[in-house]
């Protein structure tokens, strides 16, 4: 059998497509409103109702809850922030580590509730290890690491080339970091079982009705409006779709491929028994998961950005794409060379214009937003939604301040992307460059970051 390719992902293809919701039926009130039914929209859900059981809470979406990049990513539960350094020059080094604190307390967050709801996403909570294959890609790693730990983030690790093998077997690693914060999720579990547990809190769910205008205390659809004080905005990378927005997230297209279940000599070889979600340093940078029926599932960026910030049609996918991510399967893991790609989807992440999350509740309209997590919104999401739980309460008088209203995401406001074809010929840009500093990284032997990598950095203010 060939590769499935789209599809929306291959976390689907063991369940399939989810039996849809009922529509919303017409006009109604409601006290929240939550448009998108990904992990920003479900995460909200839950903690507001638990907090408040009598708030009647709507959530409306486009296609069936996890059809976004909450049903489609790389299954990388771990506490990397968008935009932490940003917000230490902007607000101080204490902001910043508050942020990061609780991040890390986040992804035990997840893991506590997913038991506690029964929601068995095949968590296994083992560690990030990020691996370095050139010598350029370690003196990164190792500054990366040095710069973590005079952060606060003590407990990450630096392993040599042999103690980083001992995990996994990664072909050409010359060393690698370690850190406990992070699981391996099943996606697409995780995501329908929140919209599960969110309905049996009393949550109302309609499914297949797609949003075509938030206005202060309204949500505008074909089938009807809902109002409600609060209008909150959880469509990250969809976000450009909605008027008003074109230019105020960037949706970043991100590929993966997961290959057929691999035989025991083969896992054998690469090890891998610890379940560390794994990447590595490359500017384009890889991410994988060794997947609870033993595939090995691995993304990298693809054809990063669509012109017009379109959005891909159900995860379909460039067959070049599907073969770069193929041969760089086959470089990390030479053993796997014969087993098959089953199946290889594509999904959208937001992107701000200066790459920070931000939380934002206008108290004047009612309307808020949560998003923009740049490819690290599997735990940030959770952090997210309880910190625009406490900003509806506070704003409706319900709740006090909290120290999760207090980080320095909150409010944050950034402005727009340029408009086109500035925007397609910067990201398409900027991508090139990496891929091509990347190429010659990986066949140099400079420890020096290449000088148009470097560039692009700059642009791009990493
Ligand atoms: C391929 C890929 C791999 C990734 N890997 C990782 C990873 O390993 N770790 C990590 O931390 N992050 C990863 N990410 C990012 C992460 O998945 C996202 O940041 C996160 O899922 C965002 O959740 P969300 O609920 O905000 O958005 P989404 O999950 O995208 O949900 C938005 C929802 O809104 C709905 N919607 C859109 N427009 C409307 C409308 N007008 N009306 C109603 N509903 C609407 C959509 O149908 C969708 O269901 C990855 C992303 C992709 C695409």
């Amino acid at each position: 059998m060939g590769t499935v390719n789209g599809g929306i992902s291959f976390w689907y293809a063991g369940s399939g497509i989810p039996a849809p919701r009922e529509p919303l039926p017409g006009d109604t009130d409601a006290d929240v409103v939550i448009v998108g039914g990904g992990y920003t929209g479900l995460w909200t859900a839950y903690y507001l109702k638990q907090a408040a059981p009598f708030l009647r809470i709507t959530v409306l979406e486009a296609r069936f809850c996890g059809y976004g990049a909450s049903g489609r990513n790389g299954g990388w539960l771990y506490n990397g922030i968008a935009g932490r350094d940003r917000y230490a020059a902007l607000h101080g080094h204490r902001a910043a580590q508050a942020l990061q604190r609780a991040m890390n307390d986040t992804v035990g967050e997840v893991v506590r509730v997913a038991a506690r709801e029964g929601v068995d996403a095949d968590i296994q909570q083992g560690g990030v290890l990020e691996v370095a294959r050139s010598p350029a890609q370690l003196a990164r790693l190792k500054a990366y690491h040095e710069s973590e730990v005079s952060f606060g983030e003590t407990d990450r690790i630096l392993l040599g080339a042999a103690e980083s093998a001992r995990r996994v077997r990664v072909a050409g690693t010359v060393g690698g970091t370690w850190t406990p914060h992070g699981a391996r999720v099943h996606p697409a579990k995780l995501v329908q079982g929140l919209a599960a547990a969110v309905e049996r809190l009393g949550v109302t769910v309609h499914e297949g009705t797609a949003v075509t205008a938030i206005r202060a205390q309204h949500a505008v659809t074909p089938y009807g409006t809902v109002r409600a004080p609060y209008v909150l905005r959880c469509t990250e990378g969809f976000t450009a779709g909605l008027s008003g927005q074109r230019r105020t997230w960037l949706p970043m297209n991100s590929s993966m491929i997961a290959t057929e279940p691999l035989p025991e000599q083969v896992w054998a070889t690469i090890g891998w028994e610890g379940r560390e979600v794994l990447g590595d340093m490359a500017h384009a940078y890889v991410y994988a998961q060794r997947t609870a029926d033993g595939r090995i599932a691995l993304g990298g960026r693809g054809v990063p950005y669509r012109f017009g910030s379109r959005t891909d049609a159900d995860g379909g996918t460039s067959a070049a794409t599907v073969d770069a991510l193929r041969r760089m399967l086959v470089r990390m893991f030479p053993a796997a060379a014969g087993v098959a790609v089953d199946h290889a989807w594509s999904g959208v992440l937001g992107v701000p214009r200066d790459w920070c999350a931000s939380v934002h509740l206008d108290r004047t309209s009612g309307t808020g937003w949560a998003g923009g997590y740049v490819g690290s919104g599997v735990a940030t999401s959770n952090l997210a939604a309880r910190t625009l739980r406490d900003l509806v309460l506070l704003d409706s008088g319900q709740g006090q301040r909290t120290e999760l209203t207090a980080l320095p995401w909150v409010g944050h406001r950034v402005r727009r992307w340029e408009p086109e074809p500035v925007r397609w010929a910067a990201v398409r840009g900027i991508y090139a460059a990496y891929r091509g500093a990347d190429r010659r990284e990986s066949n140099g032997r400079s420890a020096a970051t290449d000088p148009v990598a470097r560039w692009a950095d700059r642009l791009t203010g990493h």
